[in-house]
């Protein structure tokens, strides 16, 4: 017989991934298809049902080797009901019970969860987390998605949202973010924010600057790229300081498009932080960078149905 594998899906406005996943965290097959969300979810998620079949095959395993199914998905959402409430990058994604309809079609048990979720989940899992702390990922991508880790489990408090942190206000009346309110590190540390605010102070340049072309700017001298990015990282290590309060994780995980400036983002932002200390205790978490890239999401989301098997739902 055959070991049993579990089948991630990490659906975005983009890209659906689907990757068969052994317990020990290896993606054995793996498929990314567009997502092209305009056909709405009826169609999708026939994909999704076609793509966890296929990577099944290719894996040499049928649904009945088959642990169960973890997806990531945009929210809001409803881990508990497993319904998807809202998507702004999916149009129609009105209160779709997705878990029920995979779990349906598939006849195997399936767990939903966000995706910034999923992503730190396989961070604590296979990557950067590994070694079972406590930790807290901050993906810095589009906007700043995370996830929290308490003893194992994602933190996903009362109302199901808990863990947005990049809506935390690091800026007290500060930029404008797509939330509605100012100030959010978003705002601030997303790539997006980062590229933002480097064209707002030089509005001469002819094509803007994406993230990584600012970090590259700013280790070569330049004086807007520098200043962006030092008072970026100035806002994560702020970021860092109010996690340390509120969770007290042994580590921050830093992954995203802004992660790719390796040091150059770690670096700073460990050292304003232990400027920032707060000198009553010494259990300043660990900031430490991603390791799964851009699979963190598709790991994870078959972690989640692992533990599954491990705690029920
Ligand atoms: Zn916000």
């Amino acid at each position: 017989m055959k070991a049993k594998v579990a089948v991630g899906i990490d659906l975005g406005g983009t890209n659906l991934k689907v990757a068969a996943v052994s317990e020990d965290g290896r993606a054995l097959a793996s498929r990314i298809t567009r997502t092209d969300a305009s056909r709405g979810p009826d169609a999708i998620i026939a994909d999704m049902v076609d793509l966890v079949d296929a990577v099944l095959a290719e894996a040499g395993r049928l649904r009945s080797d088959c642990a169960g199914v973890g997806v990531g998905s945009p929210g809001p959402l409803s881990p508990t009901s497993g319904r998807i409430i809202r998507c702004a990058n999916l149009p129609g994604w009105d209160d779709v019970p997705l878990r029920a309809r995979l779990a349906d079609r598939l006849k195997l048990p399936v767990v939903l969860d966000n995706d910034a979720n999923a992503a730190a989940y396989g961070e604590f899992w296979v990557g950067a987390g590994r070694d079972g702390a406590d930790m807290v990922m901050l993906t810095l991508g589009t906007g700043v998605g995370s996830g929290v880790i308490v003893k194992g489990r994602i933190l996903h408090g009362h109302f199901e949202n808990a863990g947005e942190l990049g809506h935390m206000i690091i800026v007290p009346d500060g930029l404008s973010c797509g939330c509605g309110q100012r100030g959010c590190l978003e705002a601030y540390a997303s790539a997006a924010a980062v590229s933002r605010r480097v064209i707002e102070k030089r509005p001469n340049t002819a094509a803007g600057l994406d993230a990584e072309q600012v970090a590259r700017e700013a280790r070569r001298g330049d004086a807007i790229c520098l200043s962006v990015w030092t008072e970026t990282c100035r806002c994560l290590a702020l970021a860092c300081v109010n996690i340390q309060h509120a969770f007290n994780p042994a580590r921050v995980v830093l992954g995203g498009g802004m992660a790719l400036a390796g040091a150059f983002l770690a670096d700073p932002v460990r050292e304003e932080l232990r400027r920032l200390r707060w000198t009553l205790h010494d259990d300043l978490p660990e900031i430490i960078l991603a390791e799964l890239g851009s699979e963190a999401g598709v790991i994870g989301a078959a972690g989640l149905a692992w533990s599954l098997t491990r705690h029920g739902s």
